[in-house]
């Protein structure tokens, strides 16, 4: 009996090996196409974050680039499946590689629209020759409408969230926005603070979205979102600064604070969203003592 347990669990072992080892040689998953409206569809799969795109009546929006040439070749590939209209405009709804470095893949001389600071980001990120010539086209700051046949798709930026140049997609007939990387579902928000992101400006924006007469909403990494999940993110965010907030009025240092939460030591790639929000608190604090010295001297 116990040599047959033992050899169950050699075989055992011996799976979860080959198993972990066709995991990590794993190409990048096969691209799926999902329907989240009538001509509204997300596009999950390839190399980098989720995607989207409207057929119009005469042409197509797509939403993020995918993350490699081969990985937007062949969504456009699948996009000529389902409708002969061209692919004529992307939107961008932030400079991450995974949203943009596929826009080599793309035909050259479409519209490219994005906001002004992730034209920014692009323009330092992009070295490559055949990638700059898809920098974006058409910028804005605040609201852009485009108005494509009978539809109009409103393109607006709330304030710095992720990064300082986040633009949430709009379809107000169809109720459904494309938030890019607005949230995360069951995972911590992400802040980049090197691209001038904020979380207390997510929380702004994020609240803006609510405002909005959506229902569906689709992003980067993960399944579509409903109302309640972005509540959910609102509330669990406002709880984190909160809290923070008192720790730092009660004087506790960053690897206190970071403990208190539970955060794990070592390297991650990007810092935690406590460490984000605890910087933050100590600048808004900083600024204001500031504030007041000048004041004082004024007086
Ligand atoms: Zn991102």
């Amino acid at each position: 009996m116990r040599t047959h347990h033992k050899f169950l669990l050699i075989l055992f072992v011996m799976i979860s090996f080959v198993l972990s080892l066709s995991f990590a040689q794993r190409e990048a998953p096969p691209l799926e196409i999902i329907k989240v409206k009538k001509n509204i569809y997300e596009v999950s799969g390839g190399s980098g974050a989720n995607t989207g795109f409207f057929i119009g009546e005469n042409q197509v929006l797509v939403i993020d680039a995918k993350m490699s040439k081969e990985s937007a070749k062949q969504m456009i590939e699948k996009i000529k499946k389902l409708t002969p209209n061209p692919v004529m405009t992307v939107v961008l709804t932030h400079s991450d590689g995974d949203h943009v470095n596929g826009l080599s893949g793309f035909p050259q001389g479409i519209s490219i629209i994005s906001h002004h600071n992730t034209r920014k980001h692009m323009d330092k990120a992009f070295e490559d020759q055949e990638l700059r010539k898809y920098l974006p086209n058409q910028t804005f700051h605040k609201e852009l409408n485009l108005h494509l046949g009978t539809e109009t798709i409103k393109l607006l930026h709330f304030t710095p969230a992720h990064t300082n140049g986040d633009i949430v997609v709009f379809f107000p007939k169809q109720k459904v926005v494309f938030l890019g990387d607005l949230i995360f579902l069951n995972r911590d928000p992400l802040i980049h603070k090197h691209k001038n992101g904020n979380s207390f400006g997510l929380v702004k924006t994020l609240k803006g979205i609510l405002d909005l007469d959506a229902e569906t909403f689709v992003h980067g990494h993960g399944g579509i979102a409903q109302r309640k999940d972005i509540l959910n993110m609102i509330t669990s965010l406002e709880q984190k600064q909160e809290k923070i907030k008192t720790l730092i009025q009660n004087g506790k240092s960053l690897d206190e604070v970071k403990k208190e939460f539970g955060v794990p030591e070592g390297q991650s790639r990007w810092p935690s969203i406590v460490e984000i929000i605890y910087k933050e608190i100590k600048e808004i604090d900083s600024t204001a003592l500031m504030l007041s010295a000048f004041h004082q001297i004024k007086l």
